[in-house]
């Protein structure tokens, strides 16, 4: 069932019933008044979120930061619970949510959370494999409003079913591209470095003659299964989740992005965003980021990510 924003919690009577903490906290503002208190305390200011709605997939590849496989689940937030956390972000001034997994088509209520954020007047990309994507999924993504992204790794099947860990994932996939480029759908695909070995540039002229317009580039994050000869660290990170996005996990978790997730600076379960947002928690996690980003790890200091935006 579709809900109305709740945007600000007001309690009809909140002395014979106790609003849930999390739904009503004893901030009570106004919406937008929370963004204007964010603004004001020079706080964490937030455009875009991750929404990681589940931990299962299809496929199971060597390098995935989230470990996500056939086993994952959803977790433990409920359609209710991104929906509200959807409300909250849209009073915070967020613009832009990403669904991503896992692989989120996998989530029976991507459609409707895919609704209920373009309701809310946000924009909306879907990170999705591409192996599989229904008839009435394809509607959904063809709605204004709407963006694809996916990874690619080579124009080989077979290197690229050595990476995904399942037969026939590569004609899935470039099939499901091409279905995207035909239906006009907006669409970024990252090639992934994952093997020395990798047909990555011929993987992107592959692409460009598909119509795909919006290529990226990313390396092996070494998180989760894609742990080579480091434990995850602050070197994996570009350096832009220090500043104006977060995401959530499919237990609520919060972390600077899907790939910090070692990092984590509170639960929605347990908190609403604006509080997230305005803790100590937060602040020092982005100071460390940047800090590592600055000086150590991305030893240039030119106050930029020292490389490429990583490709969640
Ligand atoms: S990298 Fe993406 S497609 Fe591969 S197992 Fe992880 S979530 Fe699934």
């Amino acid at each position: 069932m579709n809900q109305p924003s709740r945007g600000a919690c007001y309690p009809v009577d909140s002395d014979s019933n106790p609003c849930n903490p999390i739904q009503c906290s004893p901030q009570r503002h106004q919406p937008n008044e929370n963004k204007a208190l964010l603004q004001d305390q020079n706080m964490a200011m937030v455009s875009f979120l991750w929404l990681e709605i589940t931990g299962k997939c299809q496929l199971e590849c060597v390098h995935c930061y989230a470990e996500s496989g056939p086993s994952g689940t959803h977790g433990t937030m409920a359609r209710s619970d991104w929906e509200r956390v959807l409300d909250q972000a849209r009073d915070l001034g967020v613009k832009m949510v990403q669904f991503i997994g896992g692989e989120p088509t996998l989530h029976p209520d991507l459609a409707a959370l895919i609704n209920h954020a373009l309701r809310q007047g946000l924009l909306v990309e879907v990170f999705s494999n591409l192996t599989h994507v229904s008839p009435s999924l394809w509607e959904v993504f063809s709605q204004p409003g709407v963006r694809l992204a996916t990874s690619y790794y080579t124009d080989d099947p077979d290197q690229h079913e050595k990476i995904t860990q399942r037969r026939g994932s590569y004609a899935h996939t470039k099939a499901n591209i091409i279905e995207a480029v035909r239906r006009s759908i907006s669409l970024r695909v990252g090639l992934i470095n994952v093997d020395d070995d990798q047909r990555v540039e011929q993987a992107r002229s592959e692409l460009k003659a598909l119509g795909v317009q919006e290529i990226g580039m990313d390396r092996l994050r070494q998180v989760g299964r894609g742990i080579r000869n480091q434990q995850p660290n602050i070197s994996q990170l570009c350096g832009s989740c220090g500043g104006g996005s977060i995401a959530i996990l499919p237990d609520g978790t919060v972390s600077p992005c899907p790939i910090s997730r070692w990092i984590t600076i509170g639960n929605v379960h347990e908190e609403q965003l604006f509080s997230i947002l305005t803790s100590q928690k937060i602040a020092r996690s982005r100071n460390e980021i940047r800090a590592g980003r600055d000086y150590d790890y991305f030893p240039n200091n030119d106050c930029q990510p020292r490389e490429e935006k990583c490709f969640p």
